[in-house]
């Protein structure tokens, strides 16, 4: 590629960022990373009815959250400021007027209760070549009815005229060619009087043009859209400059029919948008994955492969990697199962390769709120120990209570199972031989433990199951004589006495 790469991400604040709006967003960055090029933020927020407060915030927040970092954007400036497109509203004025001098659009003045009359009256109208020759418009009015209404104050809309059975072209570098014939579209609205704003079509191309876009990928729901902006493209004369186009697959319902949808993640219990949202209007909270304590990288990862893959079975990959290996070739046309079980698999994943040090740090104010006092090495040594049985921080503490409290109480049954009636007399020998023993590390008690058990003939399972029983208060837990290194000698024969006494 001769031209420098540049990508924009454009989503439209009306709402949180769905998890689909996420990996489009990752591929955009991946993309331009991967040869070198730019990573645009651009907000197109030119649909005032659909405009939701905070969702601007929101998406550059998950985004920053996730590590995608913008080139350019409204957050952070770039050579093509202003990024939001209602700073823009005067340019797009220009280039309506543009195609209107072209004779490539048109001035109509239909009210929507007349478009509401003609639907109902003919089957499947459609404001086209074969149409727009019946309808109130500067084709059909002459250019003093048309300024006199203009000057009137009746609202107005611009058109695309869009010449009938012509073949549209759309090159995709993931479906390949696609054909259409222009007799399947509207004369699209391009622009409306009523706020002094182009549409979305309008203005995504002709801020993609002035951007000097280079690639356009996005959601496979916008493809239909694409011949229309091919042929916008040609009547401005752009053909040249023409991004190319990739659209992405579907993101899949878990079971595979059908697209994801929030009421999924309602259903069987997965977050689709990236952080957590609270609806302005009706305040009902959608949970993030953020705060489910996802790790942003586990998300990275996950959402990558929904759709593409690196070719062969690798599948942690690091942002680094996947930038390396990320192409547009490997994207799938066939839509992508959305299997959250493997987010989960992913975060797991994810845990056992961050530092111990900073799953300490995740897990340190949980342990605060549960009121346990300890240091960060001593959380750092546990996390250690108990975080390959764990796929979210949050599930650490059940796997690691017994580290910073004593047992409260005593599992029922495994009491029940487990300790036995010489149980009392071999843990009170137990602690004499414990306490005995200097250099308490897990290696040199185990050694020295299991010399005693066998020099009295015990059996081995019976002391050791009685013993966690003691100390952990269930029949769970690291290697036993782990958890006694970490908490201690006195703390260890304590926890025996106490339940020599209570059971
Ligand atoms: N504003 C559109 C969206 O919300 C952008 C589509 C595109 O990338 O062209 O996704």
């Amino acid at each position: 590629m001769s031209q420098k790469v540049r990508v924009r991400f454009a989503p439209s604040p009306t709402g949180p960022l769905h998890i689909g709006g996420v990996r489009t967003a990752l591929y955009n960055y991946l993309f331009a990373k991967k040869h070198g090029g730019d990573f645009v933020l651009r907000i197109e927020d030119t649909d005032s009815q659909r405009f939701v407060p905070g969702a601007e915030e929101y998406i550059i927040e998950a985004l920053t959250w996730l590590g995608l970092k913008f080139d350019e954007g409204t957050h952070v400036g770039g050579a093509y400021a202003p990024y939001r497109q209602s700073d823009r509203k005067e340019i797009y004025r220009k280039y309506v007027d543009v195609l209107l001098d072209k004779g490539a659009a048109y001035i109509a003045f239909d009210t929507p209760e007349e478009l509401e009359s003609k639907r109902a009256a003919v089957a499947n109208f459609q404001y086209d070549a074969s149409t727009r020759g019946g309808m109130r418009n500067s084709l059909t009015l002459n250019g003093d009815e048309v300024q006199a209404l203009i000057d009137a104050g009746n609202q107005y809309v611009v058109r695309f005229k869009i010449e009938a059975n012509q073949e549209v072209l759309v090159n995709d570098l993931i479906r390949g060619e696609v054909k259409y014939n222009s007799s399947v579209l509207d004369d699209k609205v391009l622009f409306k009087s009523a706020d002094n704003l182009p549409t979305y079509h309008l203005a995504n191309i002709v801020d993609d043009h002035l951007m000097e876009i280079t690639h356009v990928i996005r959601g496979e729901e916008w493809l239909p859209s694409a011949p229309l902006h091919v042929l916008l493209y040609k009547a401005f004369g752009w053909e040249a400059t023409m991004p190319q186009f990739a659209h992405l697959p579907l993101l899949l319902k878990p079971e595979g029919n059908g697209k994801l949808s929030k009421r999924d993640g309602d259903r069987l219990g997965f977050p689709v948008f990236p952080l957590e949202w609270k609806d302005p209007k009706t305040g009902e909270i959608s949970s993030g994955y953020r705060e489910s304590g996802y790790l942003p990288e586990a998300v990275i990862n996950f959402l990558a492969l929904l759709g593409w893959n690196p070719g062969n079975d690798q599948e942690i990959m690091s942002m680094g990697e996947l930038v390396q290996l990320f192409s547009l070739e490997k994207c799938s046309k066939s839509g992508a199962k959305f299997d959250y079980e493997k987010g989960k698999w992913f975060n797991h994943q994810y845990i056992q390769l961050r530092p111990n040090a900073e799953i300490a740090n995740i897990y340190y104010p949980i342990l605060e709120e549960k009121g346990v006092d300890v240091t960060l090495d001593y959380v750092e040594t546990v996390v250690g120990l108990v975080k390959e049985r764990v796929s979210f921080v949050k599930e650490l503490w059940d796997q690691s209570f017994f580290f910073f409290v004593a047992p409260v109480s005593y599992d029922e049954k495994v009491v029940k199972k487990r300790w036995k009636e010489d149980s009392p007399a071999q843990m009170a020998e137990l602690i004499d031989v414990l306490k005995n023993i200097d250099d308490f590390s897990a290696h040199n008690q185990e050694e020295i433990v299991k010399a005693w058990i066998e020099s009295k003939g015990y059996h081995l399972g019976n002391i050791m199951n009685a013993f966690r029983l003691a100390v952990v208060g269930e029949s769970k837990g690291p290697h036993m004589f782990d958890i006694t290194a970490v908490i201690g000698k006195d703390e260890t024969i304590a926890r025996l006495q106490k339940a020599i006494q209570d059971l």
